[in-house]
């Protein structure tokens, strides 16, 4: 969602104060502690834990991350999470940016420039713009541009369903999957379907972050009578990305209420998540049953189908002209998911735009490099087994040990899938390295950890980043 900042209203209050370098620390502790329960103790020691606060420069907040990887890490994967927190504390909020800083420097927070800047260098506060409360719906995303697969069939069908029907056939609807999978998609997908096809009925589309937002300013402008009746008087509620929610209780106990007055209406309520309702965390039990109740679901990682499907229906409807051989290529190199994917896709183009050449299998390893060599490393048996036994807090012989309670066996498997999938080790190779087992036990804890991961979200979080740390442990 991009937030049209275009002709935004300055703050009725004016500029906010200036904060000394203890409010400022003081904020940036409560974000990384808030940030410790939101992602996981694993992935806030890797991306969070050294993180350096380095300005707030009005709406901009500068975060200082010690290595390349690092830095690309966060600003592709968790900027979004860091900006919902920041605005916990600062609802000015509205963007903020890693930079690579060497690890020498030590860089203490300094007090805000922001005061003494000119105001036209603060960005505009986005979300007081949208006149019905909602937010702006991408036009490409259509159900007519969704490509389905396996992976994301069942969420298309009754996301269209529910665009279709007049009275909420599931209610709520919840869709959860992994980033850059299709969520907000489907979303926008129903939105733009309902405005275009029952126009009397009222959607209103938004981020969970806006939410948040709408309601803290409610609350500061002894607004909130009005801010329930605006929710209340809308026929589709969506709010998209409810992960975010997490925590704030004042916030979340808003959300239940709107949120039962609108189903105890028949008003339909469609929310997404980057995981199932029981795994949110920082939720209240209260409302993650409640989030239960209606219609659940997932959209799963990618296959190769879809993957090769979405690349052939760009190609075709922008002429793009890749032969079905770079297509296949692209399906089978670039597997995280469908935003990498359209990255990778908008870069061939350009470069084609530029030099007009024809694009082959070789001109696109080399425009591609630095996304396929991340995932063309080889990664050895000892870091896998290591990374793996360090996540799953077991000693590193457990992996080659006979022993075969649980608590171990999940570990090994996991480390199997991973070395199949990340060396080019055989089944029986593999075997070897733990502990001498047959090739039919490797086959089974990759079958397995697969099945896992297609059930269980949190599974494939998991190794989603345990990949990802491997591919990051080879690097300076
Ligand atoms: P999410 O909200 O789950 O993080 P998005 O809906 O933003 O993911 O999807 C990321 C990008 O991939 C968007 O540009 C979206 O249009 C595209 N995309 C995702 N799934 C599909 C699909 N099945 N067919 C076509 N495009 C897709
Ligand atoms: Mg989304």
């Amino acid at each position: 969602m991009t937030e049209d900042t275009s002709h935004h209203h300055p703050e009725p209050t004016g500029q906010t104060p200036p904060l000394s370098i203890d409010q400022l620390t003081a904020g940036w502790e409560r974000v990384r502690d808030r940030l410790r329960t939101d992602l996981g103790d694993n992935a806030w020691r890797h991306w969070i834990k050294n993180l350096q606060f380095i300005e707030k420069a009005g709406a901009s907040i500068i975060l200082g991350a010690e290595s390349k990887l690092a830095t690309s890490r966060v600003s592709g994967q968790y900027t979004d999470r860091l900006r919902a927190n920041f605005k916990l504390e600062w609802p000015e909020v509205d963007n903020v940016e890693i930079r690579h800083v060497h690890r020498t420097a030590t860089m203490p927070p300094k007090p805000a420039r922001a005061s003494g800047q000119p105001a036209s260098s603060v960005r505009a506060r986005a979300m007081d713009d949208f006149e019905d409360f909602g937010g702006r719906l991408d036009p490409r995303m259509t159900f007519d541009n969704f490509v389905v697969e396996k992976p994301n069939e069942f969420a298309h069908a009754v996301a269209l369903k529910t665009a279709m029907s007049e009275n909420p056939q599931f209610n709520p609807l919840f869709l959860y999957g992994g980033v850059g999978l299709g969520k907000t998609h489907l979303m926008h997908a129903i939105a733009t379907h309902i405005r275009e096809n029952f126009a009397h009925r009222r959607v209103i589309y938004m981020t969970a972050e806006a939410f948040m937002h709408h309601f803290v300013k409610a609350i500061r402008h002894q607004d909130t009578m009005q801010f329930k009746e605006r929710f209340r008087s809308v026929d589709v509620l969506m709010v998209d990305d409810v992960q975010f929610i997490g925590g704030k209780d004042s916030t979340q106990e808003e959300f239940f209420h709107t949120f039962n007055a609108l189903v105890n209406d028949n008003k339909q309520i469609i929310i997404s998540a980057d995981k199932s309702p029981t795994d949110l965390k920082g939720v209240e039990e209260r409302l993650r049953s409640r989030l239960n109740w209606g219609m659940v679901a997932n959209i799963n990682p990618t296959t190769f189908e879809l993957r090769l499907g979405i690349i052939e229906s760009r190609n075709e409807a922008e002429g793009i002209g890749l032969s079905h051989q770079v297509m296949e290529f692209l399906a089978h190199k670039i597997t995280s998911n469908v935003r990498e994917l359209e990255g990778a896709l908008n870069r061939i183009v350009a470069n084609k735009m530029i030099n007009g050449d024809p694009i082959t299998i070789d001109s696109v390893r080399v425009i591609l490099a630095d996304v396929l060599r991340a995932s063309n490393r080889q990664v050895s048996m000892g870091e896998i087994k290591r990374e793996v036994a360090r996540h799953y807090n077991i000693r590193l012989e457990e992996m080659h040990s006979k022993r075969r309670s649980r608590n171990i066996v999940l570990p090994r498997q996991v480390a199997m899938f991973l070395a199949k999938n990340l060396t080019s080790n055989s089944y029986p190779e593999i075997g070897q390295h733990f502990g001498g087992r047959d090739h039919t036990t490797v086959m089974h804890a990759v079958n397995k950890v697969e099945s896992m991961m297609n059930e269980d979200a949190t599974m494939a979080e998991d190794i989603a980043m345990l990949r990802s740390l491997l591919h990051a442990s080879n690097q300076p």
